[in-house]
């Protein structure tokens, strides 16, 4: 079977589902393509378009051809006969208005692609009223017609409309995969590896197996706030460890006064955490925070496991607390007591 997905990195159960639709024409009028913002689900969607346009289908060479000008389109996202809807503006949902566009724009044939494909970004933000009036395009669309549900979950989309959709997935890459592929791929990354393998290290453990956020991460301005992020934490561990009401202070004022900065800086201390308490209970552990296993190793013996959970939950819960909008202050200050930082 031709792999219609050369330029996918990993994710082969859902290059193969897609390749041998498109192999048996047997192409889905409805996609839902769900995974973790920059898995590569919209990369998915130009391989899925080309595939499906590309116009030497016909030939031998490896599809798509990405040089016909159908391919040239889709790659350089110049095609009108892809119709992208989503969020608007400062809008948190998309409403029945946008729903109300495509009803009637799917009766006007594509332009110059064989297809016409409707991608809606963020799907399970429609209104439900904006899925129901979807619904009616969805049961019959003309059959030039392809939508594609681009979602992080796709269980919030109602039953009739996933049950009327071929649902693939986009799966978070091991970092094995992620290592091979940014050395191969990316100049900023071999640099990166060459002149400090611990920065590179730290960076493939910190992009939780996505390509897009590990790019954004090779952007040396959002990297060097990846790493103060992560020396928080660090100190937060180290302050559980030795104690010292001054540092305890310093540090509740580093974590800042933004919730999402804070929640962020807090995932990691749970990260870290998690770390530890696997170095305690497993001989040979995949670690997720730390790079250096002996280091963190010698860090773990400062503490007991129940002295770990109790860091882990209090950080837990303070998350909880900031994103329903508690008080930050004493929301931070309660995770200190509880944690016995204070
Ligand atoms: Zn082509």
């Amino acid at each position: 079977m031709r792999n219609y997905f050369s330029g996918i990195v990993g994710n082969q159960k859902l290059t193969e589902r897609l390749s041998m639709d498109i192999e048996e024409n047997k192409i889905p009028h409805a996609l839902i393509i769900e995974g973790d913002t920059g898995s590569g689900r919209h990369t998915v969607v130009k391989y899925f378009a080309a595939a499906l346009s590309c116009e030497r289908r016909n030939g031998s060479e490896a599809l798509p051809c990405r040089k016909c000008p159908s391919c040239e389109k889709i790659f350089g996202e110049k095609s009108p006969d892809i119709i992208k809807i989503g969020l608007e503006g400062e809008k948190t949902s998309i409403g029945v208005d946008a729903v109300r566009f495509m009803k009637t724009d799917i009766f006007v044939e594509p332009n110059d692609l064989k297809y016409k494909f409707y991608i809606i970004e963020d799907a399970e933000k429609m209104t439900v009223q904006a899925q129901n009036a979807f619904l009616l395009s969805l049961e019959e669309p003309p059959p030039y017609v392809v939508f594609i549900l681009i979602c992080n979950n796709s269980s919030l989309l109602l039953e009739t409309v996933r049950s009327r959709a071929l649902t693939v997935r986009t799966e978070r890459l091991s970092p094995q995969i992620m290592r091979d592929y940014l050395l191969t791929e990316s100049k900023e990354a071999k640099s990166l590896f060459q002149t400090s393998g611990d920065e590179f290290e730290e960076l493939l453990l910190s992009c939780d197996g996505s390509i897009g956020r590990a790019l954004m991460l090779l952007n040396s301005k959002e990297r060097k706030k990846l790493f103060s992020d992560r020396d928080i934490a660090s100190k937060i561990i180290s302050l559980a460890a030795d104690r010292d009401l001054k540092k305890a202070f310093d540090i509740l004022s580093a974590l800042g006064q933004k919730r999402q900065e804070i929640c962020q800086r807090l995932l990691l201390v749970q990260t870290a955490v998690r770390d530890l308490i696997v170095l305690k209970k497993c001989e040979k552990p995949e670690l997720c925070f730390y790079t250096d296993t002996e280091k963190a190793g010698e860090i773990s013996t400062h503490f007991t496991l129940s002295s770990l959970f109790d860091i882990y939950g209090a950080a837990a819960e303070a998350v909880d607390c900031l994103e329903k909008n508690a008080n930050v202050r004493l929301t931070l200050l309660n995770m200190f007591i509880a944690s016995k930082l204070l």
